[in-house]
């Protein structure tokens, strides 16, 4: 049975149920070390090819790697595998190893390019054509096609096949010495035209390609396949296990076939595990490209991609990334997770991390009335609930402040404990207030500032009269406040599978971004550093852009929201 065939729809964990996920590969390699395979090594890579930016589906591959490693004493290496000179490039090559960082991985001095390979990759070819197990063919890459067969016929033998060596060695030294326009030829492994596996029919291990290589330049006119480069860079960084995702599976034959010809120092084992898709979510840097190019987004690092730097920048903790890898754990079934489980573990880890502070996103005025100008009183504010360890800071109270609007209304519902004409809340580490009347635009009619009264005696929240009061609004001082652009970002797509779509961005999501002008933060947060979270009382997570934020001019991201507004949503659709 193939991966394809066992596929799984949706698999939603139970957000509960967070322990470690299992991982079937720590048990390969518990056997393997009882057994003394490897001489007791463990060593693994992490080799994304640098033609895009992580995603976290490759996160799921780094912790994998990097963490056996870890787990084991072994050591892994960086390798960037790039043998396809066309889409690559040193800009892709960086951010890899800054997420790889982030991630809070190390590679030490043990960071490889395929590329630095190249002339050994050629001198091994010498070789499996001098042992003829490699031939130059020179039909067009469509009769080559046509020759191959498929799951129901036989592939045919090329009339180039049986080539002496040295002819294939001259034809070869002239592949590489430029002598042939590209598509002339290519170099193919001599193994089985009817091999039951099609990628045994004699697969193509060199073709010639004229394409500048971002770190080759123009030295080389043919470039490796990928499957004789990975297996052959494996073997000389000594790599005992080469994790790799299912789709490889039907190619591990092909791997093992090139380590059994050529004298390498070592023969590492290919082990498969199901490549991590997430539900709203598309993990192809084919695709994600096109929504970069296509300015569908603003960059790789748009918050709402699915890239490390995209979820570094909105504000996700490499230690939740890592807590999400470790609970979906290592499997050989392909699924899909729910995107709810990442935001489940983040917002587990947001909360105990991030400080709590007030910020008011869309900001309606109100003058406490009896409250003098000038003046200002100073509450006390915690700094985290469940540490007081962490301290308190202080808030400014003054004549003007700001709440949201969301919180007034002028006929209140039933079950209203936020403000209303006539009644009474308490703001937030400061006092209560009592809302006396509205006043308009005269020519709009928009409600442009409440007038209220403080109660003075309620400092710190608690009436001296014990009276009850349910509601408890956040709040900012007008004359201390921050401004701010608030960015509230939603999920890119709003379809569960955007890859079932005929054209993915049919299911773009158009409310993924809103931006809020105008915010009112807390002075606290004058100072706040982009990698700095905090929990917006009643609001959500924050913390500064990256990219856009100055100190004149802050920009803030939403990271999330305190609940999951999508299970409500769901729910109610079926
Ligand atoms: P993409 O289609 O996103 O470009 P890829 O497999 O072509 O993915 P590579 O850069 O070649 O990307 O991958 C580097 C490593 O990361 C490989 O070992 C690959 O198996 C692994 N990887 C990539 N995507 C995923 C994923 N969704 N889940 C788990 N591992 C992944
Ligand atoms: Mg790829």
């Amino acid at each position: 049975m193939t991966h394809a065939e066992q596929a799984e729809t949706v698999v939603t964990p139970e957000p509960t149920a967070y322990e470690a996920g299992s991982n079937f590969i720590h048990d390969i390699i518990d056997e393997d070390l009882r057994v003394g395979r490897f001489n007791g090594r463990v060593h693994t890579r992490f080799p994304p090819e640098p033609n895009g930016y992580a995603h976290i589906g490759h996160a799921k591959s780094i912790c994998l790697n990097f963490g056996t490693a870890q787990k084991y004493g072994g050591l892994c290496n960086l390798r960037l595998d790039d043998t396809n000179p066309t889409t690559e490039s040193v800009e892709y090559v960086e951010a890899f190893m800054r997420d790889v960082r982030w991630l809070g991985f190390d590679w030490q001095e043990r960071c490889y390019f395929a590329s630095d390979y190249f002339e050994r990759l050629y001198e091994y070819a010498q070789t499996l054509i001098k042992d003829g197990k490699a031939y130059v063919d020179s039909q067009t890459p469509e009769a080559i096609a046509e020759q191959r067969g498929d799951f129901y016929r036989p592939g045919k033998d090329s009339p180039f096949r049986n080539r002496s060596p040295e002819e294939n060695l001259d034809l070869f030294a002239r592949m590489r010495a430029g002598e042939f326009p590209d598509g002339a030829h290519v170099l193919r492994a001599k193994i089985d035209m009817r091999a039951g596996n099609l990628n045994m029919r004699d697969p193509v291990l060199y073709r010639i390609r004229r394409a500048h290589h971002y770190r080759t330049g123009d030295a080389w006119c043919i470039y490796p396949m990928y499957d004789y480069a990975h297996c052959i860079s494996d073997a000389l960084e000594g790599i005992t296990h080469s994790l790799c995702t299912l789709e490889f599976e039907d190619h591990r034959p092909l791997y093992d076939w090139c380590l059994d010809q050529l004298p390498v120092p070592t023969h590492p084992q290919q082990i498969e595990f199901a490549r991590l898709a997430l539900s709203y979510t598309v993990l192809s840097k084919r695709k994600l490209l096109q929504l970069v190019n296509e300015k569908v987004v603003s960059g790789w690092d748009d918050p709402r991609m699915p890239t490390l730097a995209g979820y570094r920048r909105r504000g996700y903790t490499p230690e939740a990334i890592r807590a999400f890898c470790d609970r979906i754990g290592v499997g050989r079934r392909d699924g899909v997770v729910d995107v709810a489980l990442l935001e489940y573990i983040l917002r587990e880890d947001l909360n105990a991390r991030a400080n709590r502070a007030m910020g008011v996103l869309r900001p309606l005025r109100v003058v406490i009335e009896n409250f003098p100008e000038g003046h200002v009183e100073w509450f006390e504010a915690q700094n985290h609930p469940e540490y007081p360890e962490r301290g308190t800071r202080k808030v400014p109270f003054s004549r003007v402040i700001y709440i949201e609007q969301d919180d007034f209304r002028e006929v209140a519902p039933k079950k209203w404990f936020r403000l209303s004409p006539g009644t009474e809340v308490r703001l937030r580490y400061a006092c209560l207030i009592k809302c006396n009347s509205v006043v308009r635009n005269p020519t709009t009619g928009e409600i442009e500032e409440l007038r209220c009264t403080w109660d003075p005696d309620s400092r710190g929240g608690t009436p001296k009269d014990g009276r009850k009061v349910k509601g408890t609004l956040h709040w900012v001082s007008a004359e201390h406040a921050v401004d701010a652009e608030v960015r509230l970002y939603d999920r890119l797509f709003s379809q569960e599978d955007p890859d079932a779509a005929d054209d993915f961005k049919t299911t773009l999501n158009p409310n993924s971004l809103e931006i809020v002008h105008n915010c009112k933060l807390e002075p606290a947060l004058r100072s706040a550093k982009p990698s700095e979270q905090f929990q917006f009382e009643r609001l959500g997570y924050f913390c500064v852009d990256s990219r856009d934020s100055t100190p004149d001019r802050q920009v803030w991201n939403r990271t999330i929201e305190l609940r999951d507004t999508w299970a409500k949503i769901e729910q109610r659709g079926s």
